[in-house]
């Protein structure tokens, strides 16, 4: 399924409103794409900006109904942006290990039981509440890992755009949410820098 979203760049000139494709990811690995692009970033709607509307968002966007406190905001928002963090690692970048820490504490706290039959395992949530949804997150990763998924989940490289992607190039090897949209603009803004650089030298 492709889903086609309109929307215009907040970098550049005007004219860069454009029709990018922005595939979800597959499975349940979908989950953990919706929950970072909860947010626009670097200052867009962020639909868990109230206790209120992140269980809206819960409820509407995931199918859970929570009731959230400010407590759980405050988890939802910790762990959103740790695992941004984190999947800068799939397109290359170095990723302080703290990050990881201070995920594997939040993510933890939400105990995981085996469901087992002759067919084999599955981790299913064994809590209520907010962690049932971060216990959902861990088996989501659980299970993308598996399948080889998970490091095609990408973070966009670009810094005013941060998006979760899924990359379905065909190397596997792409950094941008769009090579039409961030990938082409970080590429003019590198030649300027050139250009720029070369007048410099040259002067
Ligand atoms: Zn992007």
């Amino acid at each position: 399924m492709r889903i086609l979203v309109t929307w215009t760049m907040k970098i550049g000139p005007p004219e860069m409103t454009e029709t990018v494709p922005r595939t979800p990811a597959p499975g349940s690995l979908a989950l953990v794409q919706k929950f970072i692009n909860s947010t626009e970033m670097p200052d867009g709607v962020d639909e868990l900006r109230t206790a209120q509307l992140a269980g809206s968002w819960l409820r509407d966007t995931i199918g859970i109904d929570l009731t959230v406190s400010e407590k759980d905001r405050e988890q939802l928002i910790s762990t959103r942006e740790l695992l941004r963090d984190l999947l800068e690692a799939h397109t290359g970048e170095n990723v302080d290990p703290a990050v990881s820490v201070r995920l594997e504490s939040l993510l933890g706290r939400a105990p995981l039981r085996p469901v087992l039959t002759a067919e084999g395992a599955t981790l299913t949530v064994n809590c209520r509440g907010i962690d049932s949804f971060l216990g959902m997150i861990s088996t989501a990763i659980v299970e993308a890992t598996l399948l080889g998924t998970w490091n095609r989940l990408k973070v966009c490289r670009s810094e005013a755009c941060r998006w979760a992607y899924f990359d379905h190039s065909k190397n596997g090897r792409s950094c941008w949410c769009s090579m039409r949209g961030c990938g082409a603009r970080d590429k003019a803004r590198t030649y300027r820098a050139r250009q720029r650089a070369g007048a410099a030298t040259t002067a």
